[in-house]
């Protein structure tokens, strides 16, 4: 086990999270805490666990172990898959009453033939597509997809859904223009049955577009405590769950001119003091935030130096006065934040927190 780095996730925090954004919903909403892709990074299990306790309405996921390791830890929420799955993921998880997204009449057709073959009946929940590209029904066709969903054996339909390609962009239009046709395709939908649950939102939803939570929200970046995007910030007290540390394990005064890592990329000012760090891109530490990023020590900002190598990284530690081997280090964290990171290499929050918690899961600590 590589202990040379430790991912701290926040329980307390992600709890706290979800108690101020729930806060904000529109009467009669509920949340959808979207757990996918290990809860961004973040660890599914512990995550989904708090979400439960947290009372939301249901949990988001997209694979087929994450369904299986939420039932097998004794969680009986309703589990939404968030994208269409193959009829092969369907049937392998069908035992765990998984709602599945539905988009067009030959999956629902697919569906309900497994549905009698298995003898169960598979909730659905069905797709409309307002402008994201990627699946769903066209508006125009979900009316006939309804009505046959309704005469499908073995189908229960759940809900109807759709999802925004830009509710976190600066001009709201667009994302004005997709609630329209959210409400015209739902006014369209007579026989839809009187408990189904109705969703478009995602955390940016959520924050900025209160008309769009109908019954549910499927909340996931802001959970996290992360900004779904410049233009969308975070209400006071949302804060970061997660926190990558690691340790310095040798320090060295090095002379002005003395050059730093593979590539001989950067040249010493100064006189300094180098502390050299156990972590790389093996880690998920980007090579890519080579002479870029900067970690933090006693809250104070130190840049890296030279090219990250696979396992170690050098700072400049010249300014943090009595610095010790030894002495903690953030490399992600409340004053290394995922938006910076990020920023500095062409990327968004969402893809740093997936992939370094996904790199580190072996020592994944946790606090409540
Ligand atoms: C991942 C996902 C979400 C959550 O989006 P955030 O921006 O992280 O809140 C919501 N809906 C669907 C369909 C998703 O796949």
């Amino acid at each position: 086990m590589r202990m040379s780095s430790v991912l701290t996730i926040n329980l307390h925090r992600y709890q706290r999270n979800l108690e101020i954004l729930g806060s904000l919903l529109s009467p009669g909403s509920r949340i959808c805490a979207v757990v996918k892709a290990n809860a961004y990074g973040h660890g599914l299990v512990p995550i989904a666990q708090t979400a439960v306790n947290a009372d939301v309405a249901a949990l988001g996921i997209v694979d087929d172990d994450e369904i299986r390791d939420l039932r097998d830890a004794g969680i009986t929420l309703p589990i939404l898959r968030l994208r269409p799955a193959t009829i092969e993921e369907i049937r392998e998880t069908a035992q765990y009453d998984v709602e599945e997204l539905i988009g067009d009449p030959v999956a629902l057709d697919q569906c309900s033939r497994l549905a009698q073959d298995l003898n169960r009946t598979i909730p659905v929940h069905l797709k409309v597509d307002v402008g994201i590209g990627r699946m769903g029904a066209d508006p125009s066709e979900i009316k006939s997809l309804l009505a046959r969903a309704l005469n499908s054996t073995g189908i229960r339909v759940r809900g109807v859904m759709a999802h925004f390609p830009c509710a976190d962009h600066p001009d709201s239009d667009i994302t004005v223009r997709q609630i329209d046709a959210f409400d015209t395709t739902l006014k369209s939908l007579s026989d839809l049955p009187k408990d189904a649950v109705v969703h478009i939102g995602n955390s940016a939803a959520l924050l900025r577009f209160p008309q769009a939570h109908y019954s549910m929200v499927r909340l996931g970046i802001a959970s996290y405590g992360l900004r779904p995007s410049e233009a969308v910030p975070l209400p006071e007290g949302v804060l970061p769950v997660m926190r990558w540390t690691t340790r310095i394990v040798l320090i060295r005064k090095m002379k002005k001119g003395t050059t730093i890592g593979y590539g001989m990329t950067h040249r010493l000012e100064r006189d300094s003091l180098i502390a050299t760090l156990p972590v790389g891109y093996a880690d998920g530490y980007f090579r890519s935030l080579s002479n870029r990023a900067h970690v933090a020590i006693r809250g104070q900002r130190c840049p890296l130096l030279g090219r990250v190598s696979m396992d170690l990284i050098c700072v400049d530690v010249t300014d943090i006065p009595g610095v010790a081997v030894g002495e903690e280090v953030e490399l992600l964290g409340d004053t290394i934040s995922a938006d910076e990171l990020a920023s500095l290499i062409g990327t968004i929050n969402y893809e740093i927190v997936t992939l370094v918690g996904n790199v580190r899961k072996i020592d994944r600590m946790f606090v409540s």
